[in-house]
């Protein structure tokens, strides 16, 4: 008999899977002693089975009514009790956390009756009635789909003619007319009353949180976050504790640590008089948590030593939702808080410090992705600006775009490749695709834990909020800043999420602090000290060097600086672009060997001055040189302009010679699909020549530097190598080259000859080729093209983002390597290349290299580096070493 339901006390916070992050945090809670409201977590079994049938699966209602038995039992009160009602929330909670993107209902268990019940138990007439217009509210929009604004205009007319501001202006005689006008909304839209029976309110409410788990807001989110389709999400029925009982109740999120900054200290915002969701939607202003202190000092200390408590138990920062029912503190939830990259550094070095974790723990907490947004650039400190506005520094980085007031203005703009910013009062989760494509978000209400902070830190989008001096009107798509000037859509400003500046104008931006510190500058902030410390540990971790991708000795040097073991590629194709094209054209038009020979004779000391300064860069390392790629035909002028040069001038009379024998080598040339065309090793093949000019350059320019004091290691790399025998024609070429440079110098130069392997014929054969070959080089980028079929250069744009929405990959396969596919023709190259050829140097250089979840695949499957942009080096130094560890 499978189990679906689950008291809190049953649970551990080991049981994501099963009972979603908030039930195993109730449950790991109530375990360690602290105040809990009790109940109980139906799994994402019964979702998923709920989902998949759709109806509860068999024996789900008889155990939702066993533990509800228990729980009436233990509060000595009855669901829907018309004298002692006990009331429940129902709340959503998969196993990663979807901020406010699911379903919750609170007050369930109430109606007619037990609404008076209430208000006599509680003394609190006001209470009572708010709470059934809060049931009535959730219900009617999450459970019965009707639309909020139907219950918020009924909320706005009454404020309007009453007169007050907000809700807490109304009294219970106003708040009994809007139960009143809520029944009526559900009644007249469903044709049905509200259901009395409080049972059947709670099968509803799970259900629409079952339910939810598919709304399109959730499907997006989690397309955007990578989580997965098929979990479900559990829902936890706990007893109602009421933060809005008056002045000794209220709500309140507070984290352990800052989640901006991570500096220590608490951090948090309450709302006295307040439900927790008051809080979360930023709809009233919060204080901060040092005023509870000062409100109440005794639920103050008892919610630091909570604190205390949980930090130890969990060993990392948490963050928690309490209430505080006249002076009686309770924990609604904690987990391992969210918080930005650079919290994420220097809590995890803290934590190392402070004796609670190890330095590999620490690797395990940081990601790439996390120090690949540190490497995003700030505002210029020395750029003249006025701040016209302070917020709340939510989630960091600089952002500067035009001003739109709605999603739908922000995907449009986007698409049209505006940058824009979003802004908003508050967002909530329908906000979700403006903030997807806004370069920043900015809010008037709400605090660091307010949705917008919360999804825009997950995003890693740049986020000011609570920004109070602004009046966002939406509706006239404005902003007024309090005494100041009015901001219009389409009206640039700037906004800095790491200190909650909001700028008018656009701010130029400079590199950041940890870029600094990888240009050689050390600095001496808090960050840039924690991320050496981790990078440093990484090094000493991972099996995998990183080299880098760099084709010029300035990348090559930067590459180098920011931590290269050596070059991976260098792509030689744009040491044949600007005056040297004219060298490609004597090449192609050449009537002759002996012409074409005079050709590269001219290319080949260019050629080797190129390679001499980045043997220089890289003095000591290997430098993996590719023979040039292209298709000749992108060297040479465009073969219709060309057409009607030739034809002008053969009308005017005017013929040119040198036009003529271009064009003819261009129709030669031309191909209908060039990228299977006459590139690469094919080159070296079909022109005589070609790669054995590059290969001399290549050695004597490592001869010269060598002679000169210096060392270098050059690897000889032939592209698109499809079988052995293509491969043993250019090896013996290149290696006759070799012998005749050393010969010629007098010096020995060790240099190795490999090949890429990028195309499936290459993968598949790859024990023949390996038998010739000193190293392999998975070229991914070509590997993935040849192997879907897909064009690189036009499919990401062109069908994509449909393949995206169907779900065929939930991430283009040229971002992150298609494990399944193309990897598997990675692993299988690899293993039958040192079956034969034990000592294979294997590498990776496509643009997977340095993506975190592709590295943690060529860790698995044993290559010894990756190269990617130089950029990118000290994220894959990272995720190397994290693939080490968590194999
Ligand atoms: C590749 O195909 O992965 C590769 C590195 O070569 P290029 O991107 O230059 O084709
Ligand atoms: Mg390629």
């Amino acid at each position: 008999m499978v189990t679906w339901v689950y008291d809190f006390a049953e649970g551990s916070k080991e049981q994501n899977d099963l009972l979603g992050g908030k039930g195993a945090n109730l449950a790991e809670m109530t375990n360690i002693g602290l105040p809990v409201p009790p109940g109980f977590t139906i799994s994402t079994d019964a979702c998923r089975a709920y989902l998949e049938e759709g109806s509860a699966p068999p024996g789900l209602a008889d155990e939702i009514s066993e533990h509800l038995r228990s729980l009436e039992d233990a509060m000595g009160r009855r669901l829907g009790d018309p004298d002692d009602p006990l009331l429940v929330s129902v709340r959503s909670g998969a196993k990663n956390s979807m901020p406010g993107m699911m379903d919750t209902v609170l007050n369930v268990g109430l109606n007619d009756a037990s609404v008076e019940a209430l208000a006599r138990q509680s003394g609190d007439e006001r209470l009572a009635t708010d709470s059934y217009r809060r049931l009535l509210q959730m219900y009617g929009s999450t459970v019965l789909g009707l639309e909020a604004r139907m219950f918020d205009e009924a909320m706005d007319e009454l404020k309007r003619s009453r007169d007050v501001k907000d809700d807490l202006g109304l009294t219970s005689d106003d708040l009994r007319h809007l139960v009143t006008s809520y029944q009526e909304v559900i009644r007249s839209e469903t044709g049905k009353p509200f259901p009395q029976d409080p049972r059947e309110q709670l099968d509803r409410a799970v259900q629409a949180v079952f339910d939810s788990w598919n709304t399109p807001r959730a499907v997006l989110y989690r397309r955007q976050e990578r989580i997965a389709e098929d979990l479900g999400t559990a829902v936890n029925i706990q007893a109602m504790v009421f933060g809005n009982l008056g002045a000794t109740s209220g709500s309140g999120v507070c984290f352990t640590r800052d989640p901006a900054t991570g500096s220590q200290g608490v951090y948090g915002d309450y709302l006295a008089n307040a439900q927790g969701e008051d809080v979360v939607a930023g709809i009233r202003n919060t204080v901060a948590l040092t005023d509870l202190e000062r409100l109440d000092p005794t639920s103050h200390a008892e919610l630091l030593a909570v604190m205390e408590r949980l930090e130890l138990h969990y060993l990392d920062m948490c963050d928690i939702e309490f209430t505080i029912e006249r002076g009686r503190l309770w924990m609604l939830q904690t987990r391992v808080g969210k918080r930005t990259p650079a919290a994420a550094f220097r809590i995890a070095m803290d934590f190392v410090d402070e004796g609670l974790i190890d330095m590999d723990e620490a690797l395990r907490r940081v990601t790439g992705h996390q120090l690949a947004q540190l490497m995003f650039p700030g505002f210029d400190p020395s750029a003249e600006r006025t701040v016209v506005a302070r917020g709340m520094s939510a989630s960091p980085g600089a952002a500067v775009g035009k001003a739109v007031f709605d999603s739908d203005t922000a995907v449009a703009w986007a698409e049209r490749g505006e940058d824009v910013i979003l802004v908003r009062k508050e967002t909530t989760p329908d906000d979700l695709r403006g903030m997807v494509v806004a370069r920043g978000i900015l809010t008037s209400r709400g605090g660091k834990t307010s949705h917008a902070a919360v999804v825009a830190r997950g995003m890693g989008r740049s986020c000011v909020c609570g920004t109070e001096s602004l009046d966002v009107d939406i509706a006239a798509k404005q902003f007024t800043i309090r005494g100041g000037p009015t901001v219009h859509e389409g009206d640039v400003i700037s906004i800095d999420g790491g200190t909650g500046e909001v700028f008018l104008g656009k701010i130029p931006v400079v590199d950041s602090s940890v870029v600094r510190f990888f240009e050689g500058d050390p600095g001496d902030d808090v960050l840039v000290n924690a991320v050496s410390r981790v990078v440093e540990h990484a090094d000493d971790t991972r099996r995998l060097a990183v080299r880098a991708n760099a084709d010029t000795p300035d990348d090559a040097a930067r590459a180098r600086r920011y931590g290269a073991a050596g070059i991976g590629l260098c792509r030689t194709e744009h040491m044949f672009l600007g005056e040297r094209r004219a060298l490609v054209e004597e090449l192609v038009v050449a009537s002759d060997v002996d012409e074409q020979a005079a050709a590269l004779q001219q290319l080949l000391p260019l050629q080797r001055e190129d390679f001499l300064g980045i043997f220089e860069a890289m003095d000591g390392l290997p430098v993996t040189i590719r023979l040039i790629d292209p298709p000749l035909h992108e060297f040479l002028p465009d073969f219709t302009e060309l057409s009607v040069t030739v034809a002008l001038e053969d009308e005017r009379g005017a013929t040119s010679s040198r036009h003529h024998r271009l064009l003819a080598a261009l129709t030669r040339l031309h191909e209908q699909n060039p990228m299977l065309g006459l590139r690469g090793v094919r080159l070296g093949i079909v022109i005589p020549g070609l790669f054995t000019m590059q290969a001399r350059a290549i050695l004597e320019a490592a001869a010269e530097w060598v002679a000169g004091g210096g060392s270098a290691f050059p690897e000889i790399m032939v592209p698109l190598v499809a079988s052995t025998e293509e491969f043993a024609i250019v090896r013996a070429e290149l290696e006759k080259v070799g012998r005749e440079v050393q010969e010629e110098r007098g010096v020995q130069i060790p240099h190795l000859v490999g090949t890429m392997i990028e195309l499936p014929r290459a993968a598949i054969t790859a024990g023949q080729i390996a038998e010739s070959a000193d190293f392999f080089s998975f070229g991914t980028n070509d590997l993935t093209q040849m192997t879907w079929g897909f064009s690189r250069d036009d499919v990401e744009a062109a069908f994509f983002p449909t393949y995206l929405d169907h779900g065929i990959f939930p991430v283009s396969p040229f971002e992150s390597l298609d494990i399944e596919g193309v990897g598997s023709l990675v692993r299988t190259a690899a293993a039958a290349g040192r079956e034969v050829n034990p000592g294979l140097h294997l590498g990776v250089c496509g643009e997977h290299g340095g993506d975190p979840a592709s590295i943690h695949f060529f860790d698995a499957v044993g290559l010894d580096y990756v190269s990617c942009s130089p950029f990118r080096v000290p994220v894959a130094r990272l995720e190397a070493a994290r693939a080490a560890l968590m194999q």
